[in-house]
């Protein structure tokens, strides 16, 4: 390896963003090309940040140490649109509140158990409360596509540079990758680094690497942007919904979205109707506009992250990216710069596809 190695990396949203500023700030040389600046599920993403319920021991941890590195991005990166704002929970029946706020309790997620008035407390101005709920003070939110572009424009001060271009290939020389074919022409490097969330697999493909990658579309309705009205996440039956940086209410039936099929419209005004619903004070509550994202999900619902079957290649495409990004853009930085593997990466390699059949 050179004593600066040149990086493609291919993927500007919030994964390809960070990772980049990570070997930028690292020292070395990198080459982000990216159709879309500032991504393409990123901006539709709901962007909580959280080791909330549904997920494996291991993963938790995972994810509460992306919420950890997101605190030490802020602290080297000012200016991120980040906010500490708590989430308040009771999107399932109270018998499984109970046993995730127990189980995730005891694996040290800061969780607390609230009656009806306490959760009026943390948010006054919804119009029903439930009997109980859990609030999780450590969760959060970003403002992605900004946390993006601020990532991708300080990784331009440590010497990146940034191509609009489409990758139609991948350049292969003595069984190893050295480059990305665009629509600009071809580029070379020392490593490419695959971060094009969904975009990633045709790219994959073109050197016979299969990716097991769904997309599942999701509805996410944006409000104008109102005065202050929610002071944190709120997760109620099928709706969770925050407000962010600018003031808009953005919510769907959860931080996911569901699929509206051939009725978008419908179904945006039909989710909207219910956020004005649960929301006091809506008199100015406007719908503004509504996006469907297509969340990049590895068949197993993990991230894929690590070498990707050639030597030269290296892939990171997952959900829960907003969560994961500072995380992620650290230890593949490390390990791309390094050539040593991090163990901690160890359950998120492709490999574990293949191994398994
Ligand atoms: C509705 C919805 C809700 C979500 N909610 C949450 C949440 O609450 N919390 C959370 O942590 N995560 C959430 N996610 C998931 C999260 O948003 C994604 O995991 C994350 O945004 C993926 O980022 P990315 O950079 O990998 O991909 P993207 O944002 O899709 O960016 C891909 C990049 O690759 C580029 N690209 C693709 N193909 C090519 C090509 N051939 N040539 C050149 N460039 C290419 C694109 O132009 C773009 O720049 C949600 C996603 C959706 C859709």
């Amino acid at each position: 390896m050179t004593a600066k190695p040149h990086v493609i990396v291919v993927g500007a949203g919030i994964i390809g963003a960070s990772i980049a500023w990570h070997l930028a700030c690292k020292g070395a040389a990198v080459t982000i090309i990216g159709e879309k600046l500032g991504g393409v599920a990123t901006p539709c993403s709901f962007a909580w940040i959280n080791a909330s319920w549904g997920n494996p021991e291991f993963y938790f941890h995972f994810r509460r140490r992306a919420m950890a590195e997101w605190k030490r991005l802020a602290g080297e990166l000012p200016g991120l649109p980040l906010a500490w704002c708590g989430g308040l929970c009771w999107d399932m029946p109270p018998a499984d509140l109970e046993a995730y706020a127990d189980e995730h309790g005891r694996w040290g997620y800061g969780i607390s158990r609230l009656n009806r008035e306490e959760s009026a407390l943390i948010e006054p101005g919804l119009t029903e409360y439930p009997d109980f709920a859990l609030h999780v003070a450590e969760e959060g939110a970003v403002e992605p596509v900004a946390a993006a572009r601020l990532l991708l424009a300080d990784a331009e001060t440590h010497g990146a540079k940034f191509i609009t271009a489409t990758v139609n290939g991948l350049l292969k020389s003595g069984g190893k990758i050295v480059g990305a074919v665009t629509s600009e022409g071809v580029f070379e490097a020392d490593h490419v680094l695959l971060a094009a969330g969904t975009g990633t697999v045709p790219i994959a493909a073109s050197a016979g690497i299969t990716l097991p990658l769904s997309a599942p579309a999701g509805l996410i309705v944006h409000s104008r942007p109102v005065s202050k009205r929610l002071n944190g996440l709120v997760m109620a039956p099928l709706l969770h919904m925050r407000q962010t940086e600018e003031g808009r209410i953005i919510a769907g039936t959860d931080f996911g979205g569901s699929d509206p099929g051939g009725h978008p419209q419908a179904n945006a005004a039909e989710l909207f109707a219910r956020v004005k619903a649960m929301i006091v004070n809506n008199a100015d509550l406007k719908l503004d506009f509504f996006t469907v994202g297509y969340r990049p999900t590895p068949a197993d619902g993990f991230p894929i992250i690590g070498n990707a079957g050639l030597p030269g290649l290296y892939a990171a495409v997952m959900h829960s990216g907003v969560t994961l990004a500072p995380l992620v853009g650290l230890l593949a930085a490390d390990e791309l710069l390094s050539g040593e593997s991090d163990e901690r990466l160890t359950p998120f390699r492709l490999q574990r596809f293949t191994a398994a059949r």
